[in-house]
């Protein structure tokens, strides 16, 4: 165990020596690597905690993948679009609250691009926030037209590097394309966030050590990890979930591995266990994402079975009671990826 953690230290580590840390099966045998990962966080971050405020924008989606409560195969779905005035009464809540970044996500919903860039130009106008979106695949020309209407960042998760797992999950999507996608939008100068979901149906511990170095070599500026979660209205919807331990281990390599990236305790981490983006937070994470959906819309944008932040009034003040609770404090400002 000491050699495997002086290798992780020193990044002098193989494949299969991510394959032994994600196969570490309990918590205590871990922890060495949790405490790492969390003196780390706190060499680059301290112990502060950036929030960013999230609104579900769209659930419109032209694509179906397999995992998705919102995939375009679901017609129990209620679709919705927001209109742009709902959404700047949440950037005033925003700047009201001194939350700092606005993302801005939803399904697949090309159609409502013109709406969105308008929606992008006025808000970088009139406030000083950091603009995310996070509304899939689209061709380069597009990305460029959403970075010159103000975004600054842009989510898009690989969500596995493994080939044969990808074309299993996504009917629509092409593993290469997406690749791609992540290039054009580092090229065109956002902070790039992509991740993965663990604990996939078919997936192994050789895949996410695979997924990791795909990290390492792509150095986004965030990187989002979520637990998989069935929803019962998709192909996968009688899988089971693994356990939390599971994201918390990839999450803390993660930070040992990339050190200075921006790492989210997620909604589905919360969802997975009560405490799971308190425990994220103490073992390595730096965000919080809560979710600024206006109350009606919430309903329809169910990812998965039992999302958490669907009833409840989030804001600034329930986030900061769960940074709080994890031995931390919110973090003022943007949280701007830095290069070091
Ligand atoms: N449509 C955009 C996209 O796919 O990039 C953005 C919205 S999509 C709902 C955001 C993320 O939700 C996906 O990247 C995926 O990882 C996550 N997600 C979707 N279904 C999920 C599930 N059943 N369990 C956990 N996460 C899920
Ligand atoms: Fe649509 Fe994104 Fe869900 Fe895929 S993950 S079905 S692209 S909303």
């Amino acid at each position: 165990m000491e050699e495997l953690i002086n290798r992780l230290k020193s990044g002098t580590y193989t494949k299969d020596d991510l394959v032994s840390a994600l196969n570490i099966p309990d918590e205590e045998k871990f922890m060495p690597l949790f405490n790492l990962s969390e003196q780390i966080c706190e060499e680059y971050f301290g112990k502060g905690v950036f929030i960013r405020g999230i609104i579900e924008y769209s659930n419109k989606c032209r694509k179906n993948c397999n995992y998705c409560g919102i995939r375009r195969g679901n017609e129990k779905v209620l679709r919705y679009l927001i209109k742009p005035e709902e959404i700047y009464k949440v950037a005033e809540k925003l700047k009201a609250q001194g939350v700092m970044t606005l993302v801005l996500q939803g399904g697949e919903d090309a159609e409502s691009d013109p709406m969105l860039l308008d929606v992008i130009k006025q808000i970088r106008t009139k406030y000083e926030m950091a603009i995310t979106i996070s509304i899939g695949e689209r061709p380069f020309e597009v990305y460029k037209q959403f970075k010159e209407a103000g975004a600054d960042r842009f989510l898009l998760r690989i969500e596995t590097t493994n080939p044969v797992l990808f074309k299993a999950l996504h009917p629509d999507d092409d593993l290469e394309y997406r690749k791609k996608c992540l290039l054009w939008l580092k090229e065109l100068g956002y902070q790039v966030g992509t991740g993965i979901m663990t604990g996939l149906p078919g997936q192994t511990m050789e895949m996410i050590a695979g997924d990791l170095l795909y990290f390492k070599e792509l150095q986004p500026a965030m990187l989002g990890i979520g637990p998989f979660l069935p929803h019962e209205d998709t192909p996968l919807g009688n899988e089971k979930p693994k356990e939390l331990f599971l994201t918390l281990k990839v999450l803390a390599l993660i930070r040992i591995m990339l050190k200075n990236v921006n790492l989210p305790a997620t909604t589905a981490m919360g969802t997975l266990d009560k405490d799971g983006r308190k425990k994220a937070m103490m073992y390595g994470a730096n965000v919080f994402m809560p979710n600024y959906t206006p109350a009606p819309y919430r309903e329809s944008y169910l990812l998965y079975d039992n999302k958490i932040c669907v009833k409840e009034d989030c804001s600034n003040l329930c986030a900061g009671g769960i940074i709080k609770s994890a031995g931390k404090f919110v973090a003022q400002g943007r949280g701007d990826y830095k290069s070091f």
